[in-house]
């Protein structure tokens, strides 16, 4: 495998068909679409690993292989992904906000309430096989908060979803993707093993497991567009873009 080859780590939010209500700030995807995505996924042999997988085979072959992750843990990952995720046999993870039961944090910008899985969901994924990974007790963002505000939300809400599903909780999504040092620190001392962010973060996965980046899917993404990001050239293949771009800019 070449070495600028990196595990993709997609990120969605929601799954909605005609039925549900969508927000302006365009964190979702529709149904037929991630169906189509899901096909590309079963067609091209991928495999849909998990951190608890890297954790148990940290020195697996990673080709051919993609993250799939889920961050707030909306009601319609259960109902209109879930199915779809059973059908071709995939895990993924999901990160949920363990102290609220919709998505109040977005509320006042806009977005529809929208409610969060329920304990009884959540067990049934995770019996299946789904990672149920944290994302805070409130969804603040860290980098306004203090020391120990901090520690509450990414050690409390870790002991909240262990609580709930018996299960040992290893992965921590930053609210935002809102992370500093202090706050890498806090999630690692909090004993999980990896951390994600958004679109910021290593270069490569291996290099900091506290804030690996990922690959946003939203509405406007194509199934061209959705290849390319699965590749796991996504950001190499971008910055050779970028360089291509900026020196036929300079030659003009
Ligand atoms: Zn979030």
């Amino acid at each position: 495998m070449p070495t600028n080859y990196q595990l993709p780590v997609l990120l969605y939010h929601r799954i909605v068909n005609q039925n549900c209500a969508i927000g302006k700030h365009k964190i979702y995807v529709w149904e037929k679409e991630f169906e189509k995505q899901m096909l590309y996924l079963h067609q091209q042999n991928f495999q849909c690993i998990t951190f608890e997988d890297l954790q148990k085979d940290p020195i697996q072959n990673l080709n051919k292989k993609v993250i799939l992750t889920f961050d707030d843990g909306y009601v319609d990952n259960f109902d209109i992904a879930f199915p779809i995720l059973k059908k071709y046999d995939f895990k993924a993870i999901i990160f949920c906000v363990s102290k609220t039961t919709n998505n109040t944090w977005s509320n006042a910008e806009g977005e529809p309430a929208v409610a969060l899985l329920n304990k009884t969901q959540a067990i049934e994924m995770r019996n299946y096989g789904i990672e149920f990974g944290a994302h805070t007790q409130t969804h603040p963002n860290l980098l306004l908060c203090r020391a120990t505000e901090i520690k509450r939300e990414i050690e409390g809400s870790r002991k909240d979803i262990e609580n709930l599903l018996e299960t040992q909780v290893i992965s921590f999504s930053y609210p935002f993707g809102a992370c500093n040092k202090l706050i890498k620190k806090t999630t690692q001392d909090a004993g999980y093993k990896f951390a994600v962010s958004t679109n910021k973060g290593a270069s490569f996965f291996s290099e900091d497991p506290f804030q690996i980046r990922r690959i946003e899917v939203t509405p406007k993404t194509s199934l061209r567009s959705f290849k390319k990001k699965v590749s796991g050239y996504y950001f190499s293949s971008n910055t050779f873009f970028l360089l291509r771009f900026w020196t036929k800019k300079k030659r003009v």
